[in-house]
């Protein structure tokens, strides 16, 4: 177990490194970075995309209409903001919320890998094509689209930490579309799941 001032401190060195980065061009149209938000002693790490309008001015993450889905589909397995740890693949804004490119991927995930290895989370959900996709990769699994592996649940293991991963449509999906919301709303399912088997 590592101690919570252990893992604060980790994460102020993450929130010290990201303000003072320059490691893709994001940071010259940015307003505010973003770097996570919740629990740092928790069993459970959301991923998104990337901070879109409302997350660059306050500077935290899925405080949007992505947002207000996601915390109803916290709501619906009996989960608060309070009891998780959500964060984004890229910590800046990309101008008019166009895709992550590539190298901007690669140049901003060494943070959000520092932030999982300082957390350990027992349960890793990906939301949206972008976050499955890199860390199902990372953890050396086929990174299948999210249309034909939603709400599945991955076992990892290295030296590390052990984590079930488990891929989710975006909640940004649901916005529009009242589909997307009910398998979502299924698919969370899936996390209660998850952190039962584990607990
Ligand atoms: N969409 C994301 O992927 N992340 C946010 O923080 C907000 C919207
Ligand atoms: Fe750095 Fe990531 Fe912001 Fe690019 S998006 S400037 S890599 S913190």
């Amino acid at each position: 177990m590592v101690s919570p001032e252990k893992v604060e401190s980790k994460i102020k060195q993450i929130q010290q490194d990201v303000a003072n980065c320059r490691r893709c061009s994001l940071w010259k149209t940015r307003k505010n970075p973003v770097i996570g938000d919740g629990s740092l002693d928790t069993r459970v790490m959301f991923i998104g995309e990337a901070p879109g309008y409302y997350e660059d001015i306050q500077g935290i993450p899925f405080v949007g209409r992505a947002g207000k889905v996601f915390d109803e589909l916290l709501k619906s397995i009996e989960l608060q903001r309070k009891n998780i740890y959500i964060t984004n693949i890229l910590k800046c804004r990309p101008p008019e919320n166009r895709n992550p490119f590539d190298t901007e991927i690669k140049a901003c995930t060494p943070y959000l890998d520092r932030q999982i290895m300082a957390i350990k989370p027992m349960v890793i959900v990906t939301l949206g094509n972008f976050a499955s996709t890199y860390i199902l990769s990372k953890f050396g699994l086929q990174a299948k689209k999210i249309g034909a592996i939603h709400g599945n649940i991955f076992q990892i293991e290295n030296l590390e930490f052990k984590s079930s991963i488990i891929p989710l449509y975006h909640p940004a999906t649901a916005v529009y579309n009242p589909k997307f919301r009910n398998v979502l709303l299924k698919d969370f399912v899936s996390i209660k799941k998850a952190l039962k088997s584990r607990s």
